[in-house]
């Protein structure tokens, strides 16, 4: 199997920036936000096994998930969300390493901004962390989302601290810098990273 690159950070951190660059280098990117949205389509076992667990309430009337209906309704009753991830988690993780498995490049790339939580660390060989100081994060997710920043730091108090990340990671990219040096950096792990692939398939 081929060397598998999970990357990660907090909202805002320059996960996308960083995973568009590495696309221009005709790297392989599986996005766990596009697979998570995937395996709840209209017409999944997934979305069938939902609406039979939730009712009708769940299914807006085209018959696609009600998205917010059943965010507040796990948001109140954690068993649900508890439920809800046991049926949608594998399926994720399914639709992941197929994806993974069809890629043709030296190295394939997973983008998780819940890399660790949801333990699909488990389907890398080594994480990549894009990691940017709080008060950056804030600013630029409020320029991107045109949110404020209690909204923001909301969502940063929900995730894992950049401490714990900044353990975990196997190797760092700090983002505080223009896009141009993210990009260098980025360009500096591929190199490291072709070089382990290489070494991996041996
Ligand atoms: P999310 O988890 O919320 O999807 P993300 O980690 O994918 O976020 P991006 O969308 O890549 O983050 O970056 C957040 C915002 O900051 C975007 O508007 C992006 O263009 C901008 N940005 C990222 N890196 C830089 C940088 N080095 N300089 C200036 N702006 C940047």
């Amino acid at each position: 199997t081929r060397l598998v690159i999970g990357l990660t950070g907090g909202i805002g951190s320059g996960k996308t920036a960083a995973s568009d660059y590495f696309a221009t280098l005709n790297i392989c990117i599986v996005d766990a936000d596009i697979e998570a949205r995937a395996v709840v389509k209209a017409g999944t076992d997934t979305l069938a096994k939902i609406s039979e667990h939730f009712g009708p309430g769940s299914l807006n009337p085209d018959g696609s998930l009600n998205r917010s209906w059943l965010r507040d309704r796990i948001f109140q009753h954690p068993e649900e969300r508890r439920w809800l991830e046991s049926v949608t988690h594998p399926a994720i993780r399914q639709r992941i390493i197929d994806k993974l498995a069809d890629s043709d490049s030296p190295y394939s790339i997973l983008v998780s901004p819940l890399l660790f939580e949801s333990g699909q660390n488990q389907l890398t060989d080594r994480v990549l962390l894009i990691d940017v100081p709080e008060a950056l994060q804030i600013e630029r997710t409020m320029m991107r989302d045109q949110s404020n920043s209690e909204g923001v730091k909301a969502i940063l108090k929900a995730q894992m601290t950049r401490d714990e990340r900044r353990k975990k990671a196997d190797d760092i990219i700090v983002n505080n810098r223009d896009l141009t040096y993210l990009q260098s950096e980025c360009l500096k792990a591929h190199h490291h990273y072709l070089k382990l692939a290489e070494q991996h398939t041996k």
